[in-house]
């Protein structure tokens, strides 16, 4: 069987969760909810969690509490999923590109500082691979110019910076747990915050802004079915179901993070011999789950490489296009050439399979597939 470069782990008590509460009275918005709530929160060392049905809700809900109003600009990187732009797009932000450091693939301060404005609302900053941003000084940057730093947690769940967890700096932080990442529920994410009022909008946006607290109503005694919306949301909730996988899962998120580090290491120690290419650096104050293992290989051969590998039953891929070369982008007049580190570091990229159901012979047959296709 090809050997996947991202994949689920789901054991016998993923499924016993899941089917308990199916047996029970709650499918949607239950104690479940906040039992995961709770348990996300703690992970990231924040007091609260808003769970929602996608990383890119996540994102939508931490732009939207952050304030975003049209016109407003979101520095962001361009070696991200498009999710990360698209989200800010929906609250009508102009998306500007910074460009990345070289080793880590995340977003370079010196660059988001070139080109802060007064519009500049939302810092935005992906831990890619895991690897997280460098929150102090982006946050900083961000605060010294009257904006919020969002950190998009997508591969970070897990990852601590300076011994604190992602979710605890910066002013939001947003998780997905789509089934290639560190942690699953199928489809869903989270918003995190340590400030409370943040998170009170994220959690109004994901109930359609319902708010049923008669204390804040402009119309409190109208009777006990009335309920009021203060400001527009949308429907972004995470099922009971999926909350119970959820809080399973993270359970063994230890785990899973132990299991990555052993296949970053052992495709450290395999690949450090081989000429030109370039394998992934880590910061000494971070401690990363690695979502990712990005590795990078002469421009030229990366299309020779990639299509080798899949031909021998390995599937990588490719993390990720800069998000401006997409048409929809590019029509919008983002040319290619405005991020420069972004793009060599997209020609050579590819992505190895990292996931923590990767047994010790695919291990091991990966790294001989690799190694013959770049001797080769
Ligand atoms: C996966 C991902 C998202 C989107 O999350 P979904 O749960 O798929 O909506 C956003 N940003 C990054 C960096 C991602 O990898």
């Amino acid at each position: 069987m090809a050997i996947p470069y991202g994949r689920h782990s789901i054991n016998q008590d993923d499924i016993d969760a899941v089917v308990e509460v199916l047996k029970g009275d709650w499918l949607t918005t239950g104690p479940n909810v906040t039992k995961f709530e709770a348990e996300i929160a703690k992970r990231s060392g924040t007091q609260d969690a808003v769970v929602v049905s996608n990383g890119t809700a996540a994102l939508h809900a931490a732009y939207r509490a952050a304030g975003i109003k049209a016109g407003d600009e979101v520095i962001t990187t361009p070696m991200t999923f498009a999710a990360t732009a698209a989200a800010a797009m929906a609250e009508g932000a102009k998306i500007v590109f910074a460009d990345i450091d070289s080793d880590t693939g995340n977003i370079s301060v010196e660059s988001v500082a070139s080109l802060i404005t007064p519009r500049t609302k939302v810092i935005a900053g992906v831990d890619y691979a895991g690897h997280p941003i460098d929150i102090d000084e982006l946050k900083k940057l961000a605060h010294d110019n009257g904006a919020l730093l969002v950190e998009d947690g997508a591969h970070s769940i897990g990852s601590t910076y300076k011994g604190r967890p992602v979710g605890e700096d910066a002013d939001l932080t947003t998780f997905s747990f789509f089934p290639t990442k560190n942690m699953t529920t199928g489809e869903g994410g989270a918003v995190v915050s340590p400030r409370a009022d943040l998170l009170d909008r994220a959690r109004k946006f994901r109930m359609h802004g319902l708010v049923r607290d008669k204390a804040i109503q402009r119309y409190p005694n109208e009777g006990d079915w009335h309920q009021e919306i203060h400001e527009v949301g949308l429907n972004y909730r995470l099922p009971d179901i999926l909350c119970a996988l959820g809080s399973s899962q993270l359970e063994r998120l230890d785990t899973f993070k132990a299991k990555r580090r052993h296949i970053f290491e052992a495709y450290q120690a395999a690949f450090a011999d081989l000429d030109g290419v370039i394998l992934p650096t880590k910061r000494d104050y971070v401690d990363p789950i690695w979502h990712l293992y990005p590795i990078r290989v002469p421009a030229g051969e990366r299309k020779r490489i990639f299509d080798y590998m899949r031909a021998n039953g390995v599937i990588v891929q490719v993390n990720y296009i800069p998000v401006y070369w997409h048409p929809a982008f590019e029509d919008l007049g983002y040319k290619r050439g405005l991020a420069p580190v972004s793009e060599e570091y997209y020609r050579g990229e590819i992505s190895l399979p990292m996931y923590a159901d990767l047994s010790e012979a695919d291990l091991a047959r990966v790294i001989e597939v690799f190694r013959e296709a770049v001797l080769a």
